[in-house]
């Protein structure tokens, strides 16, 4: 249901609950975040109210490190539970994962997966782009991103991030709605402006399959075939 990504200088998670809460008035039935640090990826995440999430991780404080993702759910496939939760992660722990949208074709995708003996542990559409984004990767994020896209079915954004490329924050979209804001040193992801207007009004807004990979740096977009995109930023008005 809402999206926020984060890179840069400051800590990650106070900055993520911060952009999930502008996006509580949407509705949701769960929450939760991914950040990485020098001590690999961390996702902490729980059924119920963003409070509850905000409760375990203190304000954030309990969950170091500069590069994230967060999400609060509204489940259409599997139960609202903690496990269902997003962000999903990939089997071995290389790829975590939040998704708004359906992928419809999931259970078949699932099926094939679990032949080649990849262990599904939730009932969401969502953990197969994890499984798969970990299955098909041979070293470069994108390429895998790319399989994944060709073969999933139905609606996404996606907000991705990757321990063997973990200055990254990735995104993709089709068919939902998904953001990128710019600002100095620190760059943002969003379902929707209002998650990230306290930080930046430069914004890109990415069409349907694009990609964008972000650094503490700026931002870069590809097309579905990977080739490199210019797209400018736009400056928003916007009273708050
Ligand atoms: N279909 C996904 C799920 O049920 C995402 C739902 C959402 O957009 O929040 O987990």
């Amino acid at each position: 249901c809402g999206i926020v990504g984060y890179i840069g200088g400051e800590q990650a998670a106070p900055v993520l609950l911060e952009g999930l809460s502008k996006l509580e008035y949407r509705g949701y039935d769960s929450a939760g975040v991914a950040v990485y640090n020098e001590s690999g990826m961390h996702v902490v995440k729980s059924k119920g109210r963003l409070a509850v999430l905000e409760g375990i991780l203190d304000k954030g404080e309990k969950l170091p490190g500069t590069v994230g993702i967060g999400h609060t759910r509204w489940a259409t496939h599997g139960a609202p539970s903690d496990v269902n939760s997003h962000p999903q992660v990939s089997d071995g722990g290389l790829f975590a994962v939040v998704h708004n949208g359906i992928i419809e074709n999931y259970m078949q995708l699932k099926e094939h997966l679990m032949r080649r003996g990849v262990e599904f542990v939730s009932d969401t559409d969502t953990e197969v782009v994890a499984q798969m984004l970990e299955h098909y990767y041979r070293g470069d994020v994108l390429a895998a991103i790319r399989q994944v896209t060709q073969r999933v079915e139905g609606s996404y954004a996606l907000g991705i991030i990757c321990a063997d490329c973990p200055e990254k924050v990735f995104a993709v979209r089709k068919d939902s709605p998904l953001i990128v804001g710019l600002s100095e040193g620190q760059n943002f992801i969003a379902s929707d402006v209002t998650a990230i207007l306290a930080h930046t009004r430069e914004i890109v807004r990415l069409r349907d399959r694009e990609i964008a990979v972000l650094t503490r740096e700026g931002a870069e977009f590809y097309d579905e075939e990977l080739e490199p995109l210019e797209k400018p930023a736009e400056t928003i008005e916007w009273d708050v």
